[in-house]
């Protein structure tokens, strides 16, 4: 089941727009854009700090916004769901408080080949800060973790194995449940990046075992500028704050400090209201779909997709064959068209799609690809979206060789 396309303001307003960068960011539904002009309306003010009651209405509003997001994730205790700008800052926190805390010289840190960069650099740079090995678990032929490899890097001395749900790059969706065994089997804690796995896929946080998951709530219809992290109780509670300021606050002495309760410990200063109001009513709309629907329809798509790009002459297609081993991702380059030029082709017919390494540098040089053309799909997109996409690749490809030969 779809998503109808009158939900989405933009879309609606631009009926022959063919949108295909989802991975990048989601379209938002009227009732996100809705519930925060609401809010704005009707509940505005600092939350936590005022004693009179529209302060109280604006911290119902965020708290209730938690609850939500962190049901919607499959987490019952909710004040588990720290609040980030998103997924990078998530796993910034994770790496700078966590991390510093934990890892030290001689230990090792191991993450995949096909991390995005805010999954890998924050590593590779803890890494380098205390002294650890950083290691990199490659990929099979057809773009997915090596897990025997996996098995072998993970080491008694490994604290921490950092790692996608899903690839926003080659789309795979990874096997959480298995590489948390292998990390807990010798005590490392498993982090999971969340960024491509949240908008796609149900997520039993509780279930997975993971000992935190990230997420960006604009990859799955709600506003920019607001995500998290759900982790642990006993980790982020034995983990020291690596912001200080309002709020995060229990009393603050001429020599020292000491902390708030969680979620409030590690969400230092003004939060983003608006923000955690618009992914509520994201995960409610979601909600509306079933998650079950909106992978299926995704599955269908993306199946639809790899087959009718393969019969394009000069078409490489990268990561999993098969639609049910990835989500609503499909990367490819075409000929010797540089992905950049054929984007803008693909611009020039309204077709939307990002081309470049995805900010995964280290897994295109392990492709040899210095880029690709990635495609992307949501509730919104349709089999005529890739039909669109499939004629708009044709004509791009046949204008190309006409004028290089
Ligand atoms: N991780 C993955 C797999 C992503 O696809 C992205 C965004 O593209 C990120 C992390 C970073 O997310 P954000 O820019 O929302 O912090």
């Amino acid at each position: 089941m779809s998503a109808p396309r009158a939900d989405f303001p933009l879309l609606a307003a631009q009926p022959s727009l063919v949108y295909l960068d989802s991975a990048a960011t989601a379209q938002k539904p009227r009732v996100v854009i809705d519930a925060i002009r609401d809010y704005y309306e009707t509940a505005n003010a600092n939350p936590h700090r005022g004693a009179y009651k529209l302060s109280g209405a604006a911290t119902d509003a965020y708290h209730g916004a938690r609850r939500e997001i962190a049901r919607f994730l499959g987490a019952a205790d909710a004040d588990t769901l720290i609040f980030t700008r998103g997924t990078t800052e998530a796993m910034n926190l994770l790496a700078t408080a966590w991390g510093h805390q934990h890892v030290h010289r001689g230990d090792r840190v191991v993450v995949t080949r096909m991390e995005h960069h805010a999954n890998f650099v924050p590593w590779q740079q803890l890494a380098r800060d205390v002294g650890a090995e950083f290691r990199i678990c490659e990929l099979t032929d057809d773009g997915r973790i090596d897990m025997d490899q996996l098995r072998l890097l993970v080491t008694a001395n490994t604290k921490v194995v950092a790692f996608g749900h899903v690839s926003n790059a080659l789309g795979t969706i990874n096997d959480v449940r298995e590489i948390v065994k292998i990390a807990h089997a010798i005590g490392a804690v498993a982090f999971c990046d969340g960024a491509q796995g949240a908008p796609h896929l149900r997520v039993e946080f509780d279930a997975l075992g993971v000992d935190a998951y990230a997420f960006s709530g604009h990859k799955m219809l709600g506003p920019m500028g607001i995500g998290g992290v759900i982790a642990r109780r006993a980790l982020l509670e034995s983990t020291h704050p690596y912001q200080f300021g309002g709020d995060m606050i229990e009393f603050v002495f001429d020599g020292d400090s000491t902390w708030n309760t969680l979620p409030h410990k590690f969400e230092a200063g003004t939060p983003n209201v608006e923000g955690a109001v618009g992914l509520a009513a994201a995960v409610r709309y979601l909600d509306g779909i079933d998650m079950d629907n909106v992978r299926a329809h995704e599955v269908e798509l993306t199946r639809y997709a790899l087959a009718q790009l393969a019969t394009i002459d000069g078409m490489q297609l990268f990561g999993p064959a098969a639609a049910e081993a990835r989500s609503g991702v499909v990367s490819f380059n075409l000929s010797d068209i540089h992905p950049h030029d054929l984007s803008t082709m693909l611009d020039v017919d309204g077709v939307c799609v990002r081309a470049g390494h995805h900010c995964a540098q280290p897994l295109m040089r392990a492709i040899h690809q210095t880029a690709t053309v990635r495609a992307s799909f949501y509730v919104y997109n349709t089999a005529a979206d890739v039909d669109a996409l499939v004629a708009s690749l044709r004509r791009a490809h046949a204008r190309f060789h006409a004028h290089a030969g």
